[in-house]
């Protein structure tokens, strides 16, 4: 799928686009694997809260902030959104049980922007059990 980010840092809640290819997928039980091949962005699984979603920006930035001196800023201009990828990760894998994904209550799956705006790729891949 396609995500177009609008500011430099954010959080997109894919939940409901994930859900909707499960469902056209007819998959009763089987593996959902979420991954996004970019390396300044995250794939997570955390609550769609606005306050907690500013407090995971904040948590990075606090991390890792943006106005240190890294190597690789002599070469491009975002070492920092490299490095708060590194520490979300890339993937995320669901389970699907009963043609739905096996998610708790509160967990929504988030693209996470760390150098945006920008046109953005994720890729969805099904597996039947
Ligand atoms: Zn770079």
């Amino acid at each position: 799928m396609d995500i177009q980010t609008t500011t430099k840092t954010e959080l997109v809640d894919i939940t409901a686009r994930v859900r909707a290819l499960v469902k056209a997928s007819g998959i009763k039980d089987g593996i959902c694997v979420i991954t996004t091949p970019h390396t300044t962005c995250g794939i997570i699984i955390n609550e769609n809260e606005r306050g907690l979603r500013a407090d995971i920006l904040g948590f990075l930035e606090a991390l890792v902030p943006e106005n240190k001196k890294y190597v690789h800023n002599s070469i491009d201009s975002n070492a920092e959104a490299h490095l708060r990828a590194v520490l979300l990760g890339n993937s995320e894998t669901i389970s699907i049980e009963d043609e739905h994904l096996v998610l708790g209550t509160w967990q929504s799956i988030f693209f996470v922007e760390l150098d945006g705006p920008r046109n953005r790729i994720v890729n969805v891949k099904l597996i039947k059990a």
